[in-house]
């Protein structure tokens, strides 16, 4: 914690982003994958006053896994704090402008993450859309601290990878009229693990099939991923959830 209580120290706004593309096309400069939420902050600053739209009021009296609700459009300093959170773990990220969709989905303070970090490497992520931020602060805390420990103690090798099947979507929980968290950015499904030494861990082909260790490391980061997320999903609740695990921010530590 700092000095003046924020969890995070302020970013430098001078702090270098990690310029990937050399070139602009058509005279506009290409996105930057930043560490720096200051100048992160600055771009969703001059994003916010475009114009767009304030989320919905929250709707009183619905159960806790019923429609998940639009957030309250954070502030300019829980962006920054969210971002700045990111940056202190080492993840490569880009901020994203709030997008609102209709229908109710939007994708409003959110980043695409690119990677985040282990306690000795940089972990690679495949198929991310845009990812709320809140929710990649988690991730990235889980994928340390609950994926790639458990790999190395279960399975002993590091873990270099993570796939998913996305993030963002906008449609209905499979099988209801109700909006799932995917239509807010607030969901990721992870489908499987890639270790330092080859192994591929997936959901699919391993959390019934696979050898005890196999079994026990998907179970293993399926539990440590309910005390860090608000509704998460596995092969043990129902067959549209075989292939993968749903990580949801939301909810109320639903754990299946
Ligand atoms: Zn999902």
């Amino acid at each position: 914690m700092t000095p003046n209580g924020a969890l995070f120290p302020a970013a430098d706004p001078g702090q270098v982003c990690r310029v990937l593309a050399a070139k602009g096309t058509m005279g506009l400069p290409k996105p930057r994958l930043c560490r720096s939420a200051g100048v992160a902050l600055a771009l969703l600053a001059a994003l916010a006053s475009c114009g767009a739209p304030h989320s919905r009021a929250p709707q009183r009296g619905r159960a806790v896994h019923a429609r998940p609700r639009p957030p309250p459009a954070p502030s300019a300093a829980e962006r920054q704090q969210c971002l700045a959170g990111l940056t202190a773990a080492s993840a490569t990220f880009q901020p994203l402008p709030d997008q609102y969709f209709g229908a109710g989905c939007s994708t409003v303070n959110t980043v695409r993450l690119l990677s985040v970090n282990s306690d000795t490497a940089m972990l690679g992520l495949s198929n991310l859309g845009p990812v709320a931020c809140p929710l990649a602060n988690t991730f990235a805390a889980w994928a340390r601290y609950g994926v790639d420990r458990a790999a190395r103690q279960i399975l002993g090798s590091p873990l270099v990878r993570i796939e998913t099947m996305g993030s963002y979507s906008c449609r209905n929980v499979a099988g209801t009229d109700r909006m799932s968290a995917h239509a807010l950015a607030q969901a990721i499904d992870v489908s499987a693990f890639v270790l330092a030494d080859g192994r591929r861990i997936s959901v699919l082909g391993n959390w019934s099939a696979g050898t005890d260790d196999e079994r026990a490391f998907l179970r293993t980061v399926h539990q440590s991923a309910c005390k860090r997320f608000g509704t998460v999903l596995g092969p043990d609740y129902n067959t549209a959830h075989r292939n993968h695990l749903h990580l949801e921010y939301t909810g109320g530590r639903f754990c299946r």
